[in-house]
């Protein structure tokens, strides 16, 4: 979901500020995927949830790719699915609503319409979800309407939702889907979680994926946190430099995750599990 472009460029000021004093080392440039340390030592198709995963131990990768046990699905995993399509089809709708020339103004109401009709969502959280698209379309509304003054470029369009890349030349998978790059190439993600180290690993992935294929650097990304099911939405933003330190962290997960699956190596149970683990069942 967009974020106010007031927000978007204090926090960039704030990134060239750390590229500057911390250069990113080219040697870990996703481009250079064809020599270590970007090389991966094998092409197993990771999924970045793989190599961001939740797990501290990694051992929901292990049943997975080793034991071949089913993850079971559940109600947080269903919710969070949910929530990501809700924004993306927010988001495709406006869009589509703007380029359409119909008096702006409307969108408020129309918007909203036509996302909850599209959508399905249960009785219990559906005032939730419907304060969480009046609160994007607002954002949006806000930034058509302010960028249209003048000769202002328009901040909010140049958002590509879903994007799909190849992450195979580092070892990912060939369908890896980013929620959305902005006009200036901050890779966005979104997350219905609290804030995690593992997605910092996850949207580092991202980046060196997309430097990988498009050969243009990807210094920054935002992580965009939507909370508070029952009360409010809430919604927070994470802004990171995609420093060399994250890179290498990116590169030595990714690596000990390869070494784990080919030589079937059992890790140890973590002794704190996240009750939505959707392997709490199988997992000894
Ligand atoms: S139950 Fe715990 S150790 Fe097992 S996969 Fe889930 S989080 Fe990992």
């Amino acid at each position: 979901m967009p974020i106010p472009s007031y927000v978007m460029l204090k926090e960039l000021r704030k990134l060239h500020m750390r590229r500057y004093q911390d250069p990113i080392d080219e040697s870990l440039r996703g481009w250079n995927w064809d020599r270590p340390p970007v090389k991966p030592r094998a092409y197993l198709g990771l999924t970045v949830s793989e190599v961001a995963s939740y797990c501290p131990t990694k051992k929901d990768v292990w049943l997975r790719r080793v034991v071949k046990a089913v993850p079971e699905t559940n109600e947080a995993l269903k919710l969070g699915s949910l929530i990501h399509d809700v924004i993306h089809t927010t988001i495709e709708c406006f869009r589509r609503y703007v380029s359409s020339g119909v008096d702006i103004l409307n969108a408020y109401n129309d918007v909203v319409d036509e996302v909850l009709k599209k959508s399905t969502i249960p009785e219990q959280i559906s005032n939730w979800v419907t304060s969480l698209v009046k609160y994007i379309v607002i954002q949006l509304l806000a930034e058509v309407l302010w960028s249209s003054v003048g000769d202002g470029i328009n901040p909010w369009l140049p958002w590509i939702s879903e994007v799909r890349v190849d992450g195979s030349l580092l070892g990912l998978s060939k369908n890896l889907r980013i929620d959305a790059i902005t006009g200036s190439n901050v890779v966005v993600d979104f997350k219905v979680a609290k804030p995690s180290e593992n997605h910092r690993i996850a949207i580092t992935a991202y980046a060196m994926a997309l430097e990988a294929n498009l050969e243009v650097p990807i210094d920054y990304g935002l992580i965009i946190y939507v909370n508070g099911l029952g009360n409010t939405p809430k919604v927070s933003v994470e802004s990171l430099y995609i420093s060399s330190d994250l890179r290498k962290d990116f590169i030595d997960t990714r690596d000990e995750l390869i070494d784990m699956i080919i030589s079937e190596r059992e890790p140890p149970k973590a002794t704190s599990c996240s009750p939505t683990c959707p392997f709490k069942n199988s997992c000894r």
